[in-house]
């Protein structure tokens, strides 16, 4: 058992009393219930490292269960998906993985209980009029004409809809519960819809299908959950939640619903028909693009399990709904990749630099600490010659204020290397400049003067005979609104044309040993994750600089 860090969230509060007090007969037994129908993003992360967390801490069980009642949006191909991402994000189910479809013989016998007591009927209205009928928060509900079928009419009907009598949409099956209650989800909810939709599991078995209502919390009961945690959109349907279940004769405890809020971020959307639009209007290679927030999207961009996870813990779990600066996530990651990421050069807008004085030909190989941050991470030999790639950046002809990088008659440090000072460019016929010129202080050998002097600005650079080729992705925001979609505003209208840029880069010779999907910092650039299918191929994770550090400073103002 995993001990339960020192202040405990309001859920887990709960667990723990629960367990104190022997409610249960003090098991723990949590799921997380994704409909196959898209890939998990970062907020079902949230409700991941929730549920499974509490069942590590407990000493209880979470399986993962598929809630696959919708056949028309879900596929097989998700459910493989979401199995690799949970694996990803490394929780592991207490077992093989359910799923909901698995229970539609018990829920659809436990449907015949009920229209046998008299707790539900056959509808004959279209989908239109029951909505209509439903009325509103203080405007009363209406009843149905068909509200009063006799119990052996309804079961008949019933069991016409399962077996192929009444075409899709043309009937329902309805809880007679109460058509004033003030909870809307009591006033007579659909329990089963016809669909003449194959299912990923059941195929034709089926054309009856339950409602999210009439499946979620049976399928907790059957599978022994002990708590069904979900987010606050469901704290209204809790009464039909527990309603359903206190009809039926229960093979356990009957489980408890929780709600806690759900994770917003800023700058991101994670609704799955937003998601799906950035996806099939091209705004996105896909899925699994690096500028996603799906589970896919961030392991291609380099974010650690464990960064996000570790993040999710400092958010905690409230009970109000409110929205995370993603810019707190991203210093979780630059904390953790600066632990682990090996440093290399990359320059990824190369501009040539030729030392005059350089001894032709020779090349000069110079140790390099791999991280200052982790000693056992060693050293490795980097080629320094007199044709080196330096970024187009740090060189300037006629340098603005406050430039200290280089310019022709300054001298700067090229890092674990030497001092060289600029002595004059070429440029082409538009005046752009396409090579500089410097000579270097050999007395400077490994970045530091004999004498004492210093320079303002040390530079990165590449050996450019030694040099590999490498395309580098730099990220913006995808979104430039940090409120996507705030005041009905199409979430979408904030879409950033700039949100990726793409270079052709050069980069030191030990950058061709990265694996694929392996984070490594490029010095003063950033942390950039290798491609997951071609190691040659860099997306930028995030930059160096911890922009939280200075949100928290100016909200301190
Ligand atoms: P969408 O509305 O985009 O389709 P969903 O919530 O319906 O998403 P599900 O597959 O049903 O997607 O979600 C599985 C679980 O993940 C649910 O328990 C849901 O409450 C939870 N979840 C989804 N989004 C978030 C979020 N942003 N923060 C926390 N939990 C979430
Ligand atoms: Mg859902």
């Amino acid at each position: 058992m995993q001990e339960p860090s020192e202040s405990l969230d309001f859920v887990r509060e709960k667990v723990k009393a629960d367990t104190e007090s022997g409610k249960f007969s003090g098991r723990v037994q949590t799921r997380f219930p994704p409909e196959p129908n898209g890939f998990l993003h970062i907020g079902h992360a949230k409700s991941i490292y929730l549920n499974f967390g509490i069942a590590e801490e407990f000493d209880g069980q979470c399986f993962l269960r598929f809630d696959d009642t919708n056949p028309e949006t879900e596929d097989i191909s998700y459910v493989d998906a979401i199995q690799e991402d949970l694996e990803w994000l490394g929780v592991a189910p207490s077992g093989p993985p359910k799923f909901a479809s698995d229970y539609f013989p018990q829920i659809f016998e436990w449907a015949e209980d009920l229209i046998r007591r008299g707790l539900a009927y056959v509808d004959d209205q279209s989908a239109e009029t029951i909505s209509e009928q439903r009325g509103g928060f203080g405007q009363p509900g209406v009843e149905s004409p068909f509200r009063n079928r006799s119990a052996e009419e309804n079961l008949g009907l019933f069991h016409g809809m399962r077996d192929g009598a009444f075409d899709d949409g043309s009937k329902v099956l309805r809880a007679k519960i109460d058509m004033q209650a003030d909870n809307m989800w009591l006033r007579d909810p659909v329990l089963y819809r016809i669909r003449r939709v194959p299912h990923h599991r059941t195929n034709d078995e089926w054309i009856v299908y339950p409602t999210y209502d009439w499946a979620h919390g049976q399928s907790d009961a059957i599978e022994g959950v002990t708590h069904s945690i979900c987010t606050l959109e469901f704290a209204d349907h809790r009464a039909l939640y527990d309603w359903c279940l206190n009809q039926l004769e229960l093979p356990g405890d009957k489980p408890e619903q929780t709600e806690f809020a759900r994770l917003n971020l800023t700058h991101t959307v994670m609704s799955k028909r937003i998601l799906r639009r950035l996806v099939e209007d091209g705004h996105v290679d896909g899925w699994d693009d690096a500028r996603m927030p799906t589970v896919r999207g961030l392991r291609r961009r380099g974010y650690p399990a464990e960064a996000i996870r570790a993040f999710m813990d400092q958010i905690s779990v409230a009970k109000v709904n409110s929205v995370v600066e993603i810019e707190l996530l991203e210093s979780f990651v630059r904390t953790h990749l600066n632990r682990t990421a090996l440093r290399r050069m990359a320059v990824t807008k190369p501009l040539k630099l030729v030392i005059t004085n350089w001894p032709e030909g020779e090349v000069e190989w110079v140790d390099v600490v791999n991280n200052p941050e982790d000693p056992d991470a060693g050293t490795r030999s980097v080629p320094f010659s007199g044709e080196l790639w330096i970024e187009e950046d740090d060189f300037r002809l006629e340098p603005p204020p406050k430039y200290y990088r280089l310019t022709p008659g300054r001298e700067v440090r090229l890092r674990n290397a030497f001092f060289v000072t600029a002595t004059d460019a070429v440029t082409d016929d538009e005046g752009n400049v396409i090579e500089v010129r410097a000579t270097y202080d050999p007395e400077t050998r490994g970045g530091n003067a004999p004498d004492g002097r210093k320079v303002k600005s040390t530079m990165h650079w590449v050996s450019a005979e030694h040099a590999l080729d490498a395309t580098v992705h730099l990220y913006d925001r995808l979104l430039t609104e940090s409120h996507p979609g705030a005041d009905d505003a199409d979430p979408l209208d904030s879409l950033n044309p700039a949100s990726r840029e793409t270079t052709e880069a050069k980069v030191e010779p030990a950058l061709g040993e990265v694996a694929t999907g392996e984070v490594v910092q490029f010095e003063r650039l950033g942390y950039f994750a290798a491609d997951l299918d071609d190691a040659s191929v860099f997306h930028r994770t995030v930059g160096l600089r911890d922009e939280w550090a200075n949100i928290q400073k100016r909200k301190q103002k």
